[in-house]
Protein backbone atom coordinates (compact mmCIF):
# COMPACT_ATOMS: atom_id res chain seq x y z
CA UNK A 1 0.00 0.00 0.00
CA UNK A 2 3.02 2.72 0.68
CA UNK A 3 4.31 1.81 -2.77
CA UNK A 4 3.87 5.13 -4.05
CA UNK A 5 5.54 8.17 -2.81
CA UNK A 6 3.64 9.25 -0.34
CA UNK A 7 4.06 13.12 -1.74
CA UNK A 8 3.19 12.06 -5.00
CA UNK A 9 -0.09 10.95 -3.85
CA UNK A 10 -1.03 13.54 -2.01
CA UNK A 11 0.46 15.62 -4.78
CA UNK A 12 2.87 17.93 -3.16
CA UNK A 13 6.45 18.80 -3.33
CA UNK A 14 9.18 17.38 -0.86
CA UNK A 15 9.66 20.71 0.70
CA UNK A 16 5.32 21.50 0.88
CA UNK A 17 4.81 23.53 4.27
CA UNK A 18 2.34 21.42 6.66
CA UNK A 19 -0.46 24.20 5.98
CA UNK A 20 0.05 22.76 1.99
CA UNK A 21 -0.27 19.06 3.09
CA UNK A 22 -2.98 20.07 4.99
CA UNK A 23 -4.88 21.78 2.63
CA UNK A 24 -3.85 19.07 -0.19
CA UNK A 25 -5.39 16.12 1.94
CA UNK A 26 -8.53 18.04 3.02
CA UNK A 27 -9.03 18.69 -1.04
CA UNK A 28 -8.60 15.15 -1.89
CA UNK A 29 -10.23 13.43 1.10
CA UNK A 30 -13.45 15.41 0.09
CA UNK A 31 -12.84 14.64 -3.55
CA UNK A 32 -12.55 10.66 -2.61
CA UNK A 33 -14.17 10.01 0.75
CA UNK A 34 -16.37 6.83 -0.62
CA UNK A 35 -19.63 8.25 0.33
CA UNK A 36 -19.10 11.28 -2.41
CA UNK A 37 -17.34 9.12 -4.92
CA UNK A 38 -18.61 6.16 -6.60
CA UNK A 39 -15.56 5.12 -7.98
CA UNK A 40 -14.60 1.59 -7.00
CA UNK A 41 -11.10 2.63 -6.63
CA UNK A 42 -12.09 5.56 -4.55
CA UNK A 43 -12.03 3.42 -1.41
CA UNK A 44 -8.24 2.29 -2.53
CA UNK A 45 -7.47 5.84 -2.78
CA UNK A 46 -8.86 7.27 0.21
CA UNK A 47 -7.40 5.12 2.31
CA UNK A 48 -3.66 6.09 0.56
CA UNK A 49 -4.70 9.62 1.11
CA UNK A 50 -5.08 8.98 4.59
CA UNK A 51 -2.08 6.90 4.58
CA UNK A 52 0.14 9.29 3.37
CA UNK A 53 -1.24 12.55 5.48
CA UNK A 54 -0.79 10.67 9.08
CA UNK A 55 2.67 10.59 7.83
CA UNK A 56 3.28 13.72 6.71
CA UNK A 57 1.49 15.73 9.10
CA UNK A 58 3.22 14.74 12.01
CA UNK A 59 6.76 16.07 11.69
CA UNK A 60 8.58 13.29 13.33
CA UNK A 61 6.88 10.52 10.95
CA UNK A 62 7.81 13.05 7.95
CA UNK A 63 10.97 13.11 8.71
CA UNK A 64 11.73 9.46 9.15
CA UNK A 65 10.04 8.81 5.58
CA UNK A 66 12.33 11.42 4.54
CA UNK A 67 15.57 9.64 5.42
CA UNK A 68 14.18 6.29 5.16
CA UNK A 69 11.46 5.74 3.19
CA UNK A 70 8.51 3.78 3.51
CA UNK A 71 10.25 1.10 5.41
CA UNK A 72 11.23 4.05 7.79
CA UNK A 73 8.12 4.19 8.82
CA UNK A 74 7.41 2.28 11.99
CA UNK A 75 4.81 -0.27 11.97
CA UNK A 76 2.74 1.62 14.07
CA UNK A 77 1.55 3.77 11.60
CA UNK A 78 0.76 0.58 9.34
CA UNK A 79 -0.59 -1.55 11.70
CA UNK A 80 -4.05 -1.02 11.38
CA UNK A 81 -7.12 -2.98 10.57
CA UNK A 82 -8.80 -1.09 8.80
CA UNK A 83 -7.99 2.25 7.64
CA UNK A 84 -11.45 3.71 7.64
CA UNK A 85 -11.43 3.27 11.41
CA UNK A 86 -8.16 5.49 12.07
CA UNK A 87 -10.02 8.18 9.95
CA UNK A 88 -12.92 8.04 12.46
CA UNK A 89 -10.39 7.57 15.34
CA UNK A 90 -8.94 10.44 13.83
CA UNK A 91 -11.64 13.02 13.11
CA UNK A 92 -13.99 11.37 15.19
CA UNK A 93 -16.75 10.68 12.28
CA UNK A 94 -16.50 11.67 8.91
CA UNK A 95 -13.66 14.19 7.60
CA UNK A 96 -16.18 16.39 6.79
CA UNK A 97 -16.77 19.42 9.74
CA UNK A 98 -14.76 18.81 12.11
CA UNK A 99 -11.50 18.52 9.90
CA UNK A 100 -12.37 22.40 8.00
CA UNK A 101 -12.27 23.57 11.68
CA UNK A 102 -9.52 22.13 13.62
CA UNK A 103 -7.20 24.36 13.32
CA UNK A 104 -7.51 28.08 15.50
CA UNK A 105 -9.58 25.76 18.07
CA UNK A 106 -8.17 28.73 20.54
CA UNK A 107 -10.81 31.27 18.59
CA UNK A 108 -13.68 31.86 20.87
CA UNK A 109 -16.76 33.56 19.89
CA UNK A 110 -17.11 36.42 23.00
CA UNK A 111 -19.85 35.81 25.84
CA UNK A 112 -23.32 37.45 25.95
CA UNK A 113 -23.25 40.07 28.57
CA UNK A 114 -26.34 40.85 30.41
CA UNK A 115 -27.23 43.85 31.82
CA UNK A 116 -30.21 45.57 33.60
CA UNK A 117 -31.42 48.84 32.18
CA UNK A 118 -32.94 51.11 34.56
CA UNK A 119 -35.69 53.85 32.70
CA UNK A 120 -37.77 56.32 33.69
CA UNK A 121 -41.68 55.95 32.85
CA UNK A 122 -41.26 58.90 30.35
CA UNK A 123 -37.99 57.17 28.44
CA UNK A 124 -39.87 54.22 28.18
CA UNK A 125 -42.36 55.51 26.54
CA UNK A 126 -40.84 58.27 24.26
CA UNK A 127 -37.12 56.50 23.55
CA UNK A 128 -33.85 57.98 25.00
CA UNK A 129 -29.90 57.52 24.31
CA UNK A 130 -28.63 55.98 27.16
CA UNK A 131 -24.98 55.14 28.20
CA UNK A 132 -24.38 51.36 29.47
CA UNK A 133 -21.55 50.54 31.15
CA UNK A 134 -20.25 46.75 30.28
CA UNK A 135 -17.87 44.96 32.24
CA UNK A 136 -16.36 42.53 29.49
CA UNK A 137 -13.19 41.26 27.75
CA UNK A 138 -12.14 43.74 25.12
CA UNK A 139 -9.32 43.51 22.78
CA UNK A 140 -5.84 44.06 24.30
CA UNK A 141 -4.75 47.94 22.40
CA UNK A 142 -1.03 47.04 22.62
CA UNK A 143 -1.25 43.98 20.47
CA UNK A 144 -4.78 44.19 18.54
CA UNK A 145 -5.95 41.43 19.90
CA UNK A 146 -3.10 39.15 18.68
CA UNK A 147 -1.72 38.17 21.82
CA UNK A 148 1.85 38.82 20.68
CA UNK A 149 4.23 41.51 21.80
CA UNK A 150 3.99 44.41 19.37
CA UNK A 151 7.03 43.40 16.64
CA UNK A 152 6.81 40.24 17.12
CA UNK A 153 5.71 37.23 15.35
CA UNK A 154 4.17 33.82 16.33
CA UNK A 155 5.50 30.91 15.08
CA UNK A 156 4.90 27.27 14.16
CA UNK A 157 4.00 25.44 17.33
CA UNK A 158 6.96 23.29 18.31
CA UNK A 159 4.71 20.78 20.07
CA UNK A 160 2.57 19.74 17.42
CA UNK A 161 4.55 20.94 14.09
CA UNK A 162 1.80 23.54 13.37
CA UNK A 163 -1.03 20.59 13.01
CA UNK A 164 -2.99 21.90 15.60
CA UNK A 165 -3.01 18.80 17.57
CA UNK A 166 -1.07 15.94 19.11
CA UNK A 167 -2.19 11.86 18.31
CA UNK A 168 -1.76 9.16 20.85
CA UNK A 169 -1.15 5.57 19.96
CA UNK A 170 -2.97 2.89 21.70
CA UNK A 171 -2.59 -0.78 21.59
CA UNK A 172 -5.58 -2.99 22.33
CA UNK A 173 -6.97 -6.00 21.62
CA UNK A 174 -8.73 -4.88 18.24
CA UNK A 175 -5.33 -3.32 16.89
CA UNK A 176 -3.52 -0.32 16.98
CA UNK A 177 -5.61 2.76 17.81
CA UNK A 178 -4.57 6.12 17.38
CA UNK A 179 -6.55 9.03 18.93
CA UNK A 180 -5.97 12.96 17.77
CA UNK A 181 -6.84 15.42 20.57
CA UNK A 182 -5.87 19.26 20.70
CA UNK A 183 -2.36 20.08 21.12
CA UNK A 184 -2.39 21.29 24.68
CA UNK A 185 0.98 23.86 24.11
CA UNK A 186 -0.83 26.02 21.09
CA UNK A 187 -4.47 24.88 22.54
CA UNK A 188 -5.58 24.16 18.66
CA UNK A 189 -4.08 27.46 17.04
CA UNK A 190 -0.80 25.40 15.57
CA UNK A 191 1.04 28.94 16.12
CA UNK A 192 3.15 29.53 19.24
CA UNK A 193 3.69 33.10 20.39
CA UNK A 194 7.15 33.62 21.17
CA UNK A 195 6.59 36.53 23.15
CA UNK A 196 2.91 36.96 24.66
CA UNK A 197 2.10 40.47 24.96
CA UNK A 198 2.89 41.69 28.15
CA UNK A 199 -0.49 43.52 28.75
CA UNK A 200 -2.96 40.75 27.97
CA UNK A 201 -0.62 37.82 28.25
CA UNK A 202 -1.31 36.66 24.85
CA UNK A 203 -5.03 36.27 25.45
CA UNK A 204 -5.32 39.17 23.48
CA UNK A 205 -8.10 40.68 25.52
CA UNK A 206 -8.43 42.55 28.56
CA UNK A 207 -11.07 42.90 31.34
CA UNK A 208 -12.36 45.79 31.76
CA UNK A 209 -15.17 48.49 31.22
CA UNK A 210 -16.39 49.67 28.39
CA UNK A 211 -19.69 51.91 27.57
CA UNK A 212 -22.27 51.30 25.05
CA UNK A 213 -24.38 53.95 23.48
CA UNK A 214 -28.01 52.81 23.38
CA UNK A 215 -31.14 53.78 21.67
CA UNK A 216 -33.80 53.03 23.51
CA UNK A 217 -36.70 52.63 20.74
CA UNK A 218 -40.15 54.46 22.11
CA UNK A 219 -42.75 52.41 23.34
CA UNK A 220 -40.88 49.68 25.00
CA UNK A 221 -42.36 48.48 28.16
CA UNK A 222 -41.06 47.36 31.55
CA UNK A 223 -39.74 43.92 31.19
CA UNK A 224 -38.53 43.54 28.09
CA UNK A 225 -35.21 42.55 26.64
CA UNK A 226 -32.71 44.52 24.01
CA UNK A 227 -30.13 42.21 22.06
CA UNK A 228 -27.17 44.68 20.39
CA UNK A 229 -25.54 42.23 18.48
CA UNK A 230 -21.87 42.22 19.11
CA UNK A 231 -21.90 44.89 21.90
CA UNK A 232 -20.36 42.84 24.98
CA UNK A 233 -17.09 40.34 24.98
CA UNK A 234 -14.77 40.75 22.16
CA UNK A 235 -13.91 37.07 20.57
CA UNK A 236 -10.71 35.16 20.68
CA UNK A 237 -8.27 35.35 18.03
CA UNK A 238 -10.92 36.49 15.53
CA UNK A 239 -13.73 35.27 16.91
CA UNK A 240 -17.02 36.94 16.71
CA UNK A 241 -18.10 39.28 19.47
CA UNK A 242 -20.57 38.51 22.15
CA UNK A 243 -24.08 40.08 22.11
CA UNK A 244 -25.17 42.58 25.02
CA UNK A 245 -29.21 42.12 26.51
CA UNK A 246 -30.49 44.61 28.03
CA UNK A 247 -33.20 43.95 30.30
CA UNK A 248 -35.37 47.28 30.94
CA UNK A 249 -36.39 48.17 34.15
CA UNK A 250 -39.25 50.91 34.17
CA UNK A 251 -39.89 52.85 36.83
CA UNK A 252 -43.80 53.31 37.79
CA UNK A 253 -45.46 56.94 36.74
CA UNK A 254 -47.38 58.55 39.96
CA UNK A 255 -50.61 58.79 38.52
CA UNK A 256 -50.67 56.58 34.96
CA UNK A 257 -50.19 52.63 34.51
CA UNK A 258 -49.23 50.82 31.69
CA UNK A 259 -51.87 48.71 30.20
CA UNK A 260 -50.17 47.55 26.86
CA UNK A 261 -49.65 51.11 24.73
CA UNK A 262 -52.79 52.51 26.81
CA UNK A 263 -52.47 55.21 29.77
CA UNK A 264 -54.81 53.98 31.98
CA UNK A 265 -55.50 56.62 35.25
CA UNK A 266 -58.55 57.96 37.43
CA UNK A 267 -60.41 60.82 36.73
CA UNK A 268 -61.95 62.29 39.74
CA UNK A 269 -65.04 65.03 38.67
CA UNK A 270 -67.08 66.57 41.32
CA UNK A 271 -70.57 64.90 42.22
CA UNK A 272 -72.16 68.14 40.33
CA UNK A 273 -70.28 68.13 37.21
CA UNK A 274 -71.29 64.77 36.59
CA UNK A 275 -74.85 65.48 36.85
CA UNK A 276 -74.59 68.00 34.77
CA UNK A 277 -71.93 67.28 32.44
CA UNK A 278 -69.04 69.48 31.85
CA UNK A 279 -65.38 69.91 30.27
CA UNK A 280 -61.94 69.14 31.71
CA UNK A 281 -58.49 69.66 30.59
CA UNK A 282 -56.12 67.06 32.07
CA UNK A 283 -52.40 66.38 32.16
CA UNK A 284 -51.29 64.15 29.64
CA UNK A 285 -47.07 62.86 29.33
CA UNK A 286 -47.03 65.24 26.77
CA UNK A 287 -48.79 68.37 27.34
CA UNK A 288 -52.81 68.93 28.01
CA UNK A 289 -56.01 66.90 26.35
CA UNK A 290 -59.98 67.99 26.92
CA UNK A 291 -62.05 65.16 27.77
CA UNK A 292 -65.70 65.49 27.47
CA UNK A 293 -67.76 64.73 30.46
CA UNK A 294 -71.65 64.19 29.63
CA UNK A 295 -74.32 65.26 31.73
CA UNK A 296 -75.52 62.00 34.04
CA UNK A 297 -71.79 60.24 33.99
CA UNK A 298 -71.64 57.44 36.37
CA UNK A 299 -68.57 56.49 38.62
CA UNK A 300 -66.84 53.63 36.76
CA UNK A 301 -67.49 55.51 33.16
CA UNK A 302 -64.86 54.97 30.99
CA UNK A 303 -63.64 57.87 29.13
CA UNK A 304 -61.21 57.61 25.90
CA UNK A 305 -58.38 60.20 24.68
CA UNK A 306 -57.34 59.25 21.56
CA UNK A 307 -53.66 59.00 20.49
CA UNK A 308 -52.86 60.42 24.16
CA UNK A 309 -51.13 56.97 25.14
CA UNK A 310 -47.59 55.31 24.67
CA UNK A 311 -45.95 55.21 21.03
CA UNK A 312 -46.47 51.76 19.23
CA UNK A 313 -42.96 49.91 19.09
CA UNK A 314 -41.43 50.36 16.18
CA UNK A 315 -44.84 51.49 13.92
CA UNK A 316 -46.80 54.56 13.83
CA UNK A 317 -49.49 55.54 16.25
CA UNK A 318 -49.84 55.62 19.30
CA UNK A 319 -52.31 54.02 22.27
CA UNK A 320 -55.26 55.91 23.69
CA UNK A 321 -55.52 57.81 27.06
CA UNK A 322 -58.23 56.08 29.34
CA UNK A 323 -59.63 57.64 31.91
CA UNK A 324 -61.64 55.61 34.66
CA UNK A 325 -64.60 58.46 36.53
CA UNK A 326 -64.69 58.04 39.91
CA UNK A 327 -67.06 61.17 41.72
CA UNK A 328 -65.33 63.69 44.41
CA UNK A 329 -67.85 63.59 47.00
CA UNK A 330 -67.35 66.30 49.05
CA UNK A 331 -67.56 65.62 52.77
CA UNK A 332 -68.32 68.48 54.14
CA UNK A 333 -70.02 71.61 52.69
CA UNK A 334 -70.69 75.34 54.07
CA UNK A 335 -74.02 75.88 55.62
CA UNK A 336 -75.98 77.67 52.76
CA UNK A 337 -74.43 75.16 50.04
CA UNK A 338 -75.86 71.75 52.26
CA UNK A 339 -79.30 73.53 53.20
CA UNK A 340 -79.38 73.78 49.02
CA UNK A 341 -79.00 70.68 48.40
CA UNK A 342 -80.93 69.27 50.98
CA UNK A 343 -84.21 71.19 49.77
CA UNK A 344 -83.26 69.75 46.19
CA UNK A 345 -83.35 66.30 47.74
CA UNK A 346 -86.17 66.60 49.59
CA UNK A 347 -88.00 67.76 46.50
CA UNK A 348 -86.62 64.77 44.74
CA UNK A 349 -87.34 62.12 47.67
CA UNK A 350 -83.75 61.58 48.29
CA UNK A 351 -83.46 62.06 51.82
CA UNK A 352 -84.46 59.78 55.18
CA UNK A 353 -85.75 56.44 55.39
CA UNK A 354 -85.39 55.45 51.36
CA UNK A 355 -85.83 52.02 49.83
CA UNK A 356 -82.88 50.82 48.66
CA UNK A 357 -82.75 49.17 44.97
CA UNK A 358 -80.24 46.76 44.42
CA UNK A 359 -78.99 45.24 41.11
CA UNK A 360 -76.38 42.35 40.55
CA UNK A 361 -72.92 43.40 40.69
ZN1 LIG B 1 -2.22 42.23 24.33
ZN1 LIG C 1 0.65 22.96 19.10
Amino acid sequence: MAERDLYDVLGVSRDATQDDIRKAYRRLAREHHPDVNQDPEADRRFKEINLAYQTLSDPARRRQYDLFGGEGISPDVFGFGDLGDIVEAFFGGSPFGRARTRRRTRTARGSDVRVTLPLTFEEAVFGATKEVPVRALRLCDRCQGTGAEPGTFSSRCSACGGSGEVSDVRRSVFGTVMTSRTCPTCEGTGEEVASPCATCRGDGRLAGEHTVVVEVPAGVADGMELRMEGAAEDGRGGGRPGDLYLALAVDPHPVFERQGQDLVGVLEIPVLAAITGAEFEVDTLDGTAGVSVPPGTRAGTVLRVKDAGVPHLGRRGRGDLVLHVDLDVPRRLPREERRLIEDLADQRGERGRLRGRLRPR
